[in-house]
């Protein structure tokens, strides 16, 4: 018998685990091993791009661009893609009623945290072979010492030929990494703080330590690199000028704990929402409004640049849209716009029993308890932050209610401890009801990122509702 009375208005925030059959079980384990497959292979916005669009046009999405250029009309039901130069990639469904009603949105973000190679990566010291590099997005440095690293990305040479590279994924592939001091010779690193004690110019990779035979060059090693990279993908020093060049972790997502409840992956943040948003997306047949899923660069920056959520791109391509459908004005484009819903989705910070003393117990995301809603995000004082509206947060309630959608509601962290930004406001902008929601990691933006099998279920789910009701 159960001898805790509790009020019958409490409300008690459900463990996913719980609820959940046998059947259901498997279709939270097949997801996540989807999602884990997705997550091992593709590690920079570009092959986020190129993954999304090949599995989209396999079950019938046509690129915007082709039906512009072929004049072909748009009509309800039908699917379609648009994208900004490899890096950023919208998916709609063409809704029975006009665009000009508002479409449902989901929105996340496929750039993470990395070190980017410099302009002039390569040179030599002390006869070993090194790149220069960048961080990209928050890191805490000292994180991405001592880890095997791997090189993804795209050179493009003077004639316009792009040449794909990925090293230190495949079994056979070499790793790359940063060094970090021997604990016997770091008296002096040890009483530095931790922001100090790696520092970003440091940030150096090893790549190589064989010299040219011969002797009478100089920078021996940087000349072998060099011939090695020539003979192997075309390339001379210059072509590094022209390129988009990321070390990553190196290796496969993985299953976390010992009842492997949780994944271990590179870049959860934010792909674990894109992933699920774009799942959800491709379950969406013949809506009533149209479904959107927005997946984005340069989130992890500030939004910024060409391919970042403050372009102009996702509004031009709602015009060019309502265009297809016949009868163009702005004023039906800034109508869609105006009228649309969105969940922004993106990462929260899950309480860990090894660091309590950061969060609000009250008002903190926990694993396995669903899909994260945050009213506001921003820091000290809500600054930067999309407030969302408490008549959306109602008609949510009553969409996850319908769906048996397991969800809970946080902020990242307590009053003045830190806080952080989405592109929730940036849309929000146009006047349409917007709110941050996600999935809830642990080690955000480390190397290793890791989160509940049972919120990535929760939150496709979310979505999946979300896109079919609001
Ligand atoms: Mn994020
Ligand atoms: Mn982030």
């Amino acid at each position: 018998m159960d001898k805790v009375k509790k009020s019958p208005f409490e409300k008690e925030y459900e463990i996913a685990w719980d609820k959940y059959s046998k059947a259901d079980l498997k279709k939270v384990f097949d997801l996540s091993d989807r999602y884990m497959d997705f997550m091992s292979r593709c590690k920079t916005e570009r092959e986020c791009v190129e993954e999304f669009r090949a599995r989209a046009k396999k079950v019938g999405y046509e690129n915007l661009q082709d039906l512009i250029k072929q004049k072909k009309s748009l009509k309800p039901g039908d699917k379609v893609y648009a994208e900004i130069m490899g890096k950023t990639i919208a998916f709609f469904v063409i809704g029975k009623k006009p665009l000009e009603s508002g479409m449902s949105i989901l929105g996340a973000h496929i750039d993470s945290p990395r070190l980017d190679l410099k302009q002039n990566p390569l040179y030599e010291d002390a006869d070993l072979a090194m790149f220069e590099t960048h961080y990209y997005g928050g890191i805490k440095k000292y994180q991405w010492v001592t880890l095997p690293l791997a090189l993804h990305g795209v050179i493009v040479k003077k004639d316009g030929s792009r040449i794909n590279i990925v090293i230190g994924e495949d079994e056979n592939d070499p790793v790359l990494g940063v060094s970090d001091l021997l604990i016997h010779l770091a008296q002096d690193q040890m009483k530095k703080t931790l922001a100090e004690g790696v520092e970003g110019e440091n940030l150096n990779i090893l790549v190589g330590s064989i010299p040219l035979k011969d002797k009478e060059t100089k920078n021996r090693v940087k000349h072998n690199m060099l011939n090695i990279l020539n003979e192997k993908y075309g390339i001379v020093e210059e072509d590094f000028v022209s390129a988009e060049l990321e070390i990553v972790p190196a290796g496969k997502a993985r299953h976390y704990g010992i009842d492997k409840s949780m994944i271990m992956a590179y870049g959860q943040d934010d792909r674990v929402c894109a992933y699920t948003s774009f799942e959800a997306i491709m379950e969406i047949e013949n809506p009533e409004k149209t479904s959107v899923t927005l997946l984005v660069d340069k989130e992890e920056i500030g939004s910024v640049g060409a391919t970042g959520m403050h372009s102009r791109f996702f509004e031009n391509t709602v015009a060019e849209i309502t265009n297809l459908q016949g009868d163009y004005s702005e004023l039906k484009v800034r109508r869609a716009l105006t009228n649309s819903k969105m969940i922004s989705s993106d990462v929260s910070a899950a309480f860990d029993p090894n660091y309590p003393e950061v969060m609000d117990k009250k008002n903190c995301a926990s694993f396995g308890k669903g899909i994260v809603f945050n009213k506001y995000t921003g820091s000290r004082g809500k600054n930067g932050s999309n407030d969302a509206n408490p008549e959306f947060i109602a008609e949510l309630r009553s969409i996850m209610e319908k769906y048996r959608v397991i969800w809970q509601t946080a902020e990242l962290g307590k009053v003045d401890q830190g806080g952080g930004g989405t592109i929730a406001y940036i849309l929000a902008n146009y006047g349409m009801e917007v709110i941050d929601a996600g999935i809830a990691l642990h080690n955000m933006h480390a190397p290793w990122e890791i989160s509940s099998k049972a919120d990535l279920y929760e939150a496709k789910k979310a979505y999946h509702a979300f896109l079919n009701e609001a």
